[in-house]
């Protein structure tokens, strides 16, 4: 087999004492992108998230540290500047610190928040994009992010900010009027409210809605049914876990590449 890491091109060295922030993508591992297996195979030290997969930090070079940041995706996380500190201290041991993140860094992964600690303190640092989950998940799901035929816009919302409630800063009757797809992360905990919201503000009971668990794994499940029924149908779904909200989803009765079976 070609070593998918020789490549007609040069890929970044990674140095020592530097730190990349690296989306892992949703799940499945063939969502990596070619600098994420890079940086697998060169870190000293991965300091990962509970949403990446196993498969996936078991692409790590021989002899790497690896090390739980002890965070679950959807909770209020006090240990946040923790991590953020320890990956400053571990890039100034001189390491090459790959911190690897569930999807995109940049997408509610608070990614922000550690690439800031280590700007602060001088510390070199790469951003490595990866598939949200919001794009990655749908498209498993056989549900387009856009189509010509039904929108022209896309929103992806948190269901929960950092104290956990639903946030209050978000306008939803604005974003229910005008937004014809809505993504909303975190999604579980407050799934009555938020569809509650939705259709007080003005989204019909009976628009599609879908709920996507663990998209892009082997243990993959979606769920579509009515806006207003959806958070009914729910129990029993585990995180991670995202609505859609929007036509869109009517077009994964034609385009479930995918089956119930994976
Ligand atoms: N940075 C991540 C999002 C982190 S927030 C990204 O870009 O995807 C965590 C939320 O992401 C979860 O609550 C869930 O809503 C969503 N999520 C992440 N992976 C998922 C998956 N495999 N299936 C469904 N939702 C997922």
């Amino acid at each position: 087999m070609t070593d998918p890491l020789s490549l007609p091109f040069d890929l970044p060295v990674f140095s020592p004492g530097h730190v990349w922030l690296v989306g892992a993508g949703p799940g499945d591992p063939g969502l990596l992108t070619l600098l994420a297996l890079h940086a697998l195979r060169s870190a000293d030290v991965v300091v990962y998230d509970a949403l990446v997969s196993p498969a996936i930090v078991k692409l790590a070079r021989d002899g790497a540290i690896l090390e739980h940041a002890g965070k679950r995706g959807g909770k209020p996380s006090p240990s946040q500047p923790d991590i953020s500190r320890r990956l400053v201290a571990l890039a100034q041991e001189g390491k090459r610190v790959l911190r690897l993140k569930g999807g995109d860094p940049f997408v509610f992964g608070r990614g922000a928040e550690e690439a800031e600690l280590l700007a602060e303190n001088k510390v070199p640092f790469r951003v490595v994009p990866g598939i949200t989950a919001g794009v990655g998940g749908l498209a498993y799901a056989g549900i387009p992010a856009t189509a010509r035929d039904a929108n022209s816009a896309i929103a992806f919302v948190t269901g929960h900010d950092s104290d956990g409630a639903v946030p209050d800063t978000l306008d939803w009757p604005a974003l229910a009027r005008s937004v014809p797809v809505l993504v909303v992360y975190m999604a579980l905990t407050h799934l009555e409210e938020i569809t509650r919201r939705l259709i007080a503000a003005g989204r019909r009971p009976d628009e599609p809605a879908a709920l996507l668990s663990k998209a892009t794994t082997p243990a993959q499940t979606v769920i579509t049914a009515p806006l207003a029924e959806i958070a009914n149908l729910a129990r029993g779904v585990e995180p991670p876990a995202m609505l859609v909200v929007g036509d869109v989803v009517t077009y994964r009765d034609r385009l479930d590449w995918l089956g119930e079976k994976n």
